[in-house]
């Protein structure tokens, strides 16, 4: 009946949040480790543009490609930001984050075209390529460098078939922000380097090169989105700066199979970008205190932290000691201390054995979360 196309790995991360949701429906109180997304409500100079859109009507299809003033505030943003040289031209907006991620690889790869991306890799990523015809190529990040990728292991895996280079940095699962001068190599290799900037923005210590600093769309194809330094996960909002023939092959995809992004959505994606300042570095120091109290807990129970995180919300901590199924630890975790982690596994071979927690909740649901987290690690010293 399905498709073998359809056969694709389930996220575990939302199958362990259905699960926890189910169990608080049956009056468990969970803590909420595993969701990638802010606990924050949508600013309110957000929140204020949609409902002005909303009122002038602006509920109809929009230009395939985006609203007009949306992909200038775009351009302006990596202009500003970056002083990477992007204009409206070089952006396509979608629904999200994820449908990039769809229409990039679908514009770009031919049936066995090879991607090259690090493992850990956000769960997602090698579905997408697969998806799409091509074929992940995996590199792995260790501990010992800082879970930085490494460009002369990346130019060891190059081949007459390697289409592109996917990075992501702030990096989910790792929280570890990718160096500049490691993006700025990768642009040197040769193919496309595709630059997942998704997180940028939520930077704890130092600050995260776009890749766009390096090269221009010649070299690199970025990524980004609205849900996570905004906390608009639920709106669905993203976007790709791109050279102009891959927006263009974009673009027809989009016809064909979305059509367009919400039109009132965009317009609060404009009021994201030019309205937040003060809302996004609340948002930011308050996760900085949070990785803080996150990290010294872990600590404080003797489970080890590899890579400290410098940005996102995540925490990859190793487990090795206790298991080699991350995916039935997780679930053990959950059923018997309440606490929704992410397994390792979701991330690929080299997360299998660790956890990864979100600090994107509250200190008290944190410090909630430690301690029940510590009496379960408690019981498994003592069996
Ligand atoms: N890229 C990365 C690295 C992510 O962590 C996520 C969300 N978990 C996404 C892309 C997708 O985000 P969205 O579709 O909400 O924009």
């Amino acid at each position: 009946m399905v498709s073998s196309r359809a056969d694709v790995k389930p996220f575990l991360v939302m199958e362990i949040l259905e699960e926890a949701v189910a169990m608080q429906r049956a009056g468990v109180d969970v803590v909420h480790f595993e969701v990638g997304e802010p606990d924050f409500d949508t600013p309110e100079p957000v929140k204020e543009a949609a409902r002005r859109a909303l009122d002038r009507n602006e509920t109809h299809y929009t230009h395939s490609l985006g609203i007009r003033e949306l992909r200038e505030a775009i351009a302006a943003h990596y202009r500003e930001a970056y002083g990477a040289p992007v204009s409206a031209e070089d952006v396509m907006v979608t629904s999200g984050t994820s449908p990039a991620l769809s229409m990039l690889f679908s514009a770009l790869l031919n049936p066995g075209d090879e991607v090259i991306l690090s493992n850990p890799y956000y769960a997602c990523y090698p579905n997408f390529i697969s998806f799409a015809g091509g074929i992940p190529v995996f590199v792995d990040i260790r501990p010992e460098d800082g879970y930085q990728l490494r460009p002369d292991a990346v130019r060891a895996r190059l081949s007459a078939r390697t289409k592109a280079i996917l990075v992501n940095s702030p990096a989910n699962p790792t929280g570890v922000v990718l160096d500049g001068t490691v993006l700025a190599e990768l642009t040197q290799l040769g193919p496309l380097v595709v630059s997942d900037e998704i997180y940028h923005g939520l930077v704890y210590e130092g600050r995260a090169a776009s890749v766009l600093e390096s090269t221009d769309t010649r070299g690199a194809a970025v990524l980004n989105g609205f849900s996570k330094l905004y906390a608009m996960t639920g709106w669905r909002l993203g976007y790709v700066i791109a050279r102009p023939e891959l927006i263009r092959a974009m673009q027809k995809l989009h016809q064909n199979f979305a059509i367009s992004a919400s039109a009132f959505v965009q317009r609060a994606g404009i009021a994201a970008l030019t309205e937040t300042a003060a809302d996004v570095e609340r948002m930011r120091r308050t996760y900085a205190e949070r990785r803080r109290f996150m990290l010294d807990a872990l600590a404080g129970l003797g489970l080890r932290v590899p890579v400290v995180p410098t940005g996102a919300f995540y925490v990859l901590v190793d487990f090795r000691e206790y298991t080699s199924d991350s995916l039935a630890l997780a679930y053990d975790i959950l059923r018997k201390a309440h606490v929704a982690v992410t397994p390792g596994i979701d991330f690929g071979s080299n997360a299998e054995g660790y956890l990864r927690l979100s600090y994107a909740t509250s200190i008290e649901r944190i410090a909630e979360g430690m301690a029940r987290l510590g009496r379960y690690v408690a019981d498994l010293r003592q069996s």
